[in-house]
């Protein structure tokens, strides 16, 4: 099929690079010349497992094309994915000018039916809106549809999820529309939920505030474990085997973050409030939040005495393992925590330095986890990325000026830690 994604951020590139390696032709759009430049040169912006590999093959197959000229990829494709960004206004409702800008452009541009199917995270009722915005710019009333397929894919495994989706949602309102997602997607083994567009794109919604519920439920459970001497990973453990709860996003640790969780719960609770419902239980989703990443910052605290003039060490910025995603990363809110209580801040990443560089100010950027836990007071795990898992943490230790570990992804065993002469404090395990 001749498609066309408009976007080349992390859910645009994957969506293009995939359809592209499943025989599709690709023209994929971005407003940013540099990313698209960088991109013709086979340099893929983002950190992506694998995701290298299939844009080369794409582009080396010509079944993947980058451009700046939406017109053109309009005119080339019969589907159109929209995958621009949905970032939070102010008040934590999604900015739609992105969507907006691309319905006018492809309204303008369509030489006759096309299919614009909404692929970024929107409110309910955004389908309509894109219908709309394109009927009042379709000038030559030329036929067309939307639909709603919203993406499931999470960084660092994009590819996976995207190419074995649990399940494929599509949201239309014509046969017409059906019958091509149904052919694009015909080869995926996956079930596909056909739905109507609000239905659609409230799953996602759904889906990712319930994801989010439950990391903060686990965190609450992690809290009163640390109280009363139980091990949150024996209760995720024990609770995860009930099928009817599931062992997935049972891990306590520092909070959530990313693109998605935070703005999509925050839009999630405007929405529904436009509804006139209150979201009760989302308000206390996002509360638990928050003071999970300002309750890690404090243990640091606590188990130093005073942050004033002590080297913390933090492992891990990107918002999880295997990205360089740093956007709403909970590394960010405890970093200025340590720092405005006084602690100098020591930091390494193996793939997002690049990015936190641009937003972190005041910390000392190390080349790796041993030089940054030199002559540290505290090592503090944020992200649980493979390679701290496997630190040789003797020679950790004859680096460190103290050697106390606070440990927000419960990433090393306590007894051994404690056994090698760390003070060692994990998340919802008894101090
Ligand atoms: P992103 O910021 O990485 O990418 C968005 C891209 O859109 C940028 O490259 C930007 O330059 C481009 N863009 C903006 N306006 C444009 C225009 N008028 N024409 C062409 N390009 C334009 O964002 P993302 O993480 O890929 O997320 C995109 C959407 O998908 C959001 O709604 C997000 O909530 C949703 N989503 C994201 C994820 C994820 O894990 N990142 C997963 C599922 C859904």
């Amino acid at each position: 099929m001749d498609i066309g994604v408009i976007g080349a951020g992390y859910v645009g590139l994957v969506t293009s690079a995939c359809f592209a390696s499943l025989g599709n032709k690709v023209i994929c759009v971005d407003i940013d010349r540099r990313k698209i430049k960088s991109l013709k040169d086979g340099s893929v912006p983002i950190y992506e497992p694998g995701l290298d590999e299939l844009v080369a093959d794409g582009l080396r197959k010509g079944t993947l094309r980058f451009t700046t000229n939406l017109p053109s990829a309009v005119r080339k494709s019969k589907v159109i994915f929209i995958a621009v960004g949905t970032p939070p206004k102010e008040n934590g409702e999604a900015d739609l000018s992105h969507i907006e800008n691309v319905a006018r452009g492809i309204a303008a541009a369509m030489p006759s039916y096309r299919l614009i199917v909404e692929k970024s995270t929107v409110p309910v009722h955004t389908g309509c809106r894109i219908e709309e915005t394109i009927r009042s710019n379709n000038k030559k009333r030329i036929k067309f549809d939307v639909a709603s397929n919203p993406e499931f894919l999470s960084e660092g495994e994009a590819i996976h999820n995207f190419m074995r989706p649990d399940r494929i949602v599509i949201g239309v309102k014509s046969k017409r529309a059906r019958d091509i997602l149904h052919k694009l997607y015909s080869g995926f083994n996956a079930p596909i939920v056909v739905t109507d567009i609000e239905s659609a794109e409230i799953i996602k919604h759904a889906s990712n505030s319930f994801l989010a519920s439950k990391i903060s439920f686990i965190n609450a459970i992690a809290n009163i474990c640390e109280r009363c001497g139980a091990d949150v990973e024996n209760v995720a453990l024990g609770m995860g085997l009930d099928r009817r709860i599931g062992k997935e996003f049972l891990k306590a640790g520092v909070g959530f973050g990313g693109f998605c969780f935070p703005k999509d719960l925050e839009a999630f609770i405007r929405i529904s409030e436009k509804l006139g419902y209150d979201f009760e239980i989302l308000k206390a989703v996002k509360r638990v939040n928050s003071r999970q990443k300002a309750g890690f910052a404090q243990k640091i605290e606590d188990c130093l005495g005073t942050l004033r003039g002590r080297i913390v060490t933090v492992l891990g910025l990107s918002f999880k393992p295997d990205t360089d995603d740093m956007r709403y990363a909970p590394s960010l809110e405890i970093i200025d925590t340590l720092k405005e209580r006084g602690a100098k801040v020591k930091v390494f990443d193996p793939k997002a330095m690049k990015k936190a560089a641009d937003i972190l100010k005041g910390v000392t950027f190390c080349r790796d986890a041993y030089s940054a836990v030199r002559n540290s007071d505290c090592l503090a795990v944020v992200t649980d990325w493979d390679e701290f898992r496997k630190l040789d943490l003797k020679r950790v230790k004859r680096l460190m000026r103290r050697p106390f570990i606070v440990d927000g992804r419960n990433i090393y065993n306590p007894a051994a830690a404690k056994k090698l002469g760390f003070k060692y404090i994990g998340t919802g395990r008894l101090r």
